[in-house]
């Protein structure tokens, strides 16, 4: 089977490009990498069936061509993180609207395989726990640009299940909850190599609010069996899945679980989320979701513990230290 990534170069493309090409298939990368990287590739180049362009996934006669010779193709081109959404509002809307258009247009020429990547975002401030998929969607104002990603990517999934309806092209939509692992990059704001990093060098771990907030963390390498599970499931297709572990820990608690997997001196620091945020922003109390569509449809559901999250992306982080300090990229290659 040929595969078309487009956002291979980040962090869970580049995951779900070396699961693909160990189990024999071929693997086509598109990534314009404005938050994907080299780097994360790098151990790919050369190998047998591993292809990759550098352009956008707003290029549309290249977007066909790629689409037109891959079997199927997984969309996770986004402006993603937080910090970017809030910075940079107009590339966030525009990227993951149009990007997505682009790909399913490219798509319903051939009635190829699409999966659309989504977000827990998309569930909003919603209290009603845990999200499953069919559940109301409760979105903030749009003054508030935070809202705009997930109301972005809400669009790609209406988007994306408007294409199957009207032209049949088969399509799935997966939710990913707060993915983490290897190679994910603090840079962008997420909180576990962002900790991770923290400890490593003995300064602050810094937790946003009272730090009594909570989120499941599931790992990258268990998404990535979730996508290959949906992707040969044909009762996936016109369906919407949350992708991520149940188990729910406090920002708090983990910074403490974090700091002990690093054997780190590091001092916990609350800071309000005024100064560590852009005004206006609404941070999320709580988000679990329920995977029992998933494991039914699949038969699998994440279940890495947080212990073996924590220390994989600690090892990660110290990887990265020592090999930005000898002056060298870290190898991408990562033991699963
Ligand atoms: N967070 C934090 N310190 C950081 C980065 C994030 O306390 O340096 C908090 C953030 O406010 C949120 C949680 O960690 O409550 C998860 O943040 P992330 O951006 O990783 O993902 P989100 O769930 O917000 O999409």
């Amino acid at each position: 089977m040929k595969v078309l990534i487009t956002g291979g170069c980040g962090f869970i493309g580049s995951h779900l490009a070396e699961r693909l090409l160990d189990r024999g298939d071929r693997v086509q990368v598109l990534d314009d990498l404005s938050t994907g990287s080299m780097e994360n590739i790098e151990h790919l180049v050369g190998r047998e069936g591993f292809a990759y362009r550098i352009g956008s996934a707003l290029d549309v006669p290249l977007v066909a061509e790629l689409v037109d010779s891959a079997d199927v193709t997984v969309h996770l081109a986004a402006a993603v993180g937080v910090k970017l959404i809030v910075e940079k509002p107009v590339h966030t809307i525009e990227t993951n609207v149009r990007a997505t258009e682009v790909v399913l247009g490219a798509a319903a020429r051939k009635k190829k395989l699409v999966m659309v990547a989504s977000t827990s975002e998309v569930y909003g401030k919603s209290t009603t726990f845990p999200f499953r998929e069919d559940q109301d969607l409760q979105l903030g104002p749009t003054t508030h640009s935070r809202w705009a990603y997930a109301c972005s990517k809400a669009l790609d999934e209406w988007l994306a299940l408007a294409y199957l309806r009207e032209q049949g092209v088969p399509v799935i939509v997966t939710r990913f909850f707060n993915t983490v692992g290897p190679r994910q990059t603090g840079q962008y704001g997420m909180v576990l190599p962002s900790f991770a990093a923290q400890a490593l060098r003995n300064e602050p771990i810094t937790v946003y609010g009272s730090g009594e907030q909570s989120r499941c963390f599931g790992h990258v390498r268990d998404a990535v069996e979730a996508l290959l599970r949906l992707m040969a499931a044909p009762e996936a297709i016109g369906e919407v899945f949350n992708v991520g572990a149940t188990h729910e820990v406090s920002i708090r608690a983990l910074a403490e679980q974090v700091r002990d997997a690093a054997g780190s001196a590091s001092e916990i620091r609350l800071v309000p989320y005024s100064e560590a945020y852009a005004a206006g922003f609404e941070d999320m109390m709580r988000r679990v979701p329920d995977v029992t569509k998933l494991e039914r449809v699949t038969g699998f559901r994440p279940r890495t513990s947080l212990e073996e999250i924590i220390r994989d992306v600690v090892a990660d982080q110290r990887a990265r230290m020592i090999a930005h300090a000898a002056g060298r990229a870290p190898t991408g290659a990562v033991r699963h």
